[in-house]
């Protein structure tokens, strides 16, 4: 009889584990209806949001260090299976070109929609269902060891069967709702263990009680400039260096984003009223080395402090800073000050090296890229991604407690795991089919052999 495989989710890591399924059950097909319900009114609606709508589909550095997980072995695994060159091979026999920039594969259209128009259409050349507007609200383990998802569909309530269950609801981060909020508690009642998601990948708040920092965002917000941000907890030390974008609420841009998830377990998971961060707005230069540079320029002693510093510093940025000193650390530094001592100098240097901001806060989950939390991995198989806990039911994407930093390392994972649940369940598939036929065959050498003796028996 015709298995059913329900796939929950037709986000990237949903639609490729049924390409995975589907591409490899060409000897099978006839044996597996594949089905993808999805809440949202089309299929892939993440993947266009994905690298400013130009998708970094993976990146070409990419190991397990790259990622957050409480078992790095088990994302180690994983990306053995299926890594970067298998995702470049596998979008390219899809019929994607793709481009490397520095190491971040794009397709060649800079389109995201390019990804999800390609996958769609490829999955329904192979005869995958896709189901849209169809929330899956509970999970269930019937009698007979299949599957019961109770869903709303168009609004109406309904239930579909499945032998198998791949769940790739993925995360609400960037998205306005939380479909997978009830279906999330029914796998819980099926024994799994799962961490709240919180943001990861995300803008920080800083806090502007202080008047000083207030006018500091206010009259510096829109900035981008390169820095090193060093976050700063205790014992704990955590650095990037990239760009940096100034918003009037706080900091942003990819080097942020690379430091949000530890800031994010600070303040969202262990509940710290704050986190502090020390910003170097000149991470090329040496203190030393910047004084000499600046005292060797002609005219130096006529030079205002804002027009020295406006030569190597965004000059709204450069005013911004100076202010900031003033106000924290020596009320006599002002902007228009010249004729400065190379201590006076050194010191706004150093300031500028380390320029200390307190994080209050994150932004929420649907403004961030990625979330931390998820299921937990130990309950997880690392070679099939299937369930310790329920047979027959397998997990993919960021729906998984993983999360990696920015670079095509999420997409990254969600093409990984979709690829080796998708093989698991045909794996899985094949298996049952041999072992039928096996038995089909030993049915058929006991009839023949029956038939032989009933021949004997007439004769
Ligand atoms: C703005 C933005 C930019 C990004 N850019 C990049 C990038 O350039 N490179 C990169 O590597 N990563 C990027 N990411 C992260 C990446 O998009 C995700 O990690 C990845 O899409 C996760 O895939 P997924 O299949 O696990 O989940 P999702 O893409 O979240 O898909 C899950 C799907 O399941 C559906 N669903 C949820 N609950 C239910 C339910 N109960 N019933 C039915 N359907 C349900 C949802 O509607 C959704 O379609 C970005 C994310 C955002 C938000």
């Amino acid at each position: 009889m015709k298995k059913t495989l329900m796939i929950i989710g037709a986000g990237a890591s949903g639609m490729f584990s049924a390409f995975s399924v589907a591409g490899n059950q060409f000897g099978y097909k006839n044996n597996l209806e594949i089905m993808i319900l999805d809440a949202n009114e089309a299929p892939g609606k993440k993947i266009l949001m994905t690298g400013n709508g130009r998708c970094n589909l993976c990146n070409i550095d990419t190991d397990e260090s790259k990622y957050y997980c409480s078992d790095l072995q088990f994302v180690k695994n994983t990306l053995d299976r299926f890594g970067p060159d298998d995702v470049i091979t596998a979008f390219q026999q899809l019929g994607i070109t793709l481009k490397n920039k520095n190491g971040y594969i794009y397709p060649a259209s800079m389109q995201a929609l390019t990804v999800s128009r390609t996958l769609i259409s490829a999955l329904r050349i192979l005869g995958v269902t896709l189901i849209n507007n169809c929330k899956v609200q509970s999970i269930s383990v019937t009698q007979d060891s299949t599957f019961c998802l109770d869903v709303s569909e168009n609004d109406k309530r309904k239930q579909y069967k499945a032998d198998y269950v791949i769940v790739s609801c993925g995360s609400n981060a960037g998205l306005k709702t939380n479909a997978a909020r009830e279906l999330i508690e029914s796998l819980i009642d099926l024994g799994h263990t799962y961490h709240p998601m919180i943001p990861a990948l995300c803008s920080l708040y800083a806090d502007q009680s202080d008047a000083c920092y207030k006018e500091f965002f206010k009259k510096v917000s829109g900035v981008r400039t390169e820095i090193k941000a060093t976050l700063n907890n205790h014992a704990h030390t955590f650095s990037s260096v990239g760009e940096l974008q100034i918003t009037d609420y706080g900091l942003s841009g990819i080097v942020i984003f690379q430091i949000s998830h530890i800031a994010s377990q600070f303040i969202n998971r262990q509940k710290k009223s704050c986190v502090h961060l020390s910003i170097d707005f000149l991470p090329e230069s040496d203190p030393y080395e910047m004084l000499e540079f600046l005292k060797s320029q002609i005219g130096y002693h006529k030079k205002s402090l804002l027009d020295l510093l406006s030569g190597v510093l965004n000059a709204k940025l450069a005013l911004g800073l100076i202010n900031l000193y003033s106000s924290i650390c020596d009320s006599d530094t002002k902007p228009f000050l010249k004729n400065c001592t190379d201590e006076q100098l050194l010191k706004i240097l150093t300031f500028i090296k380390n320029t200390p901001f307190i994080i209050k806060g994150t932004n929420d989950i649907y403004h961030s890229q990625v979330c931390s939390g998820g299921i937990d991995v130990s309950d997880i198989s690392k070679d099939t991604l299937e369930s310790n806990r329920i047979k027959h039911l397998y997990f993919t994407g960021e729906i998984l407690d993983v999360d990696g930093i920015c670079g095509g390392y999420n997409l990254q994972w969600a093409w990984s795991t979709g690829y080796i649940a998708g093989r698991s369940v045909a794996g899985d598939l094949a298996g049952n089919i041999e072992r039928k036929s096996v038995t089909n065959t030993e049915r058929g050498d006991v009839k023949e052999r029956s038939a032989t003796n009933d021949s004997n028996c007439s004769d």
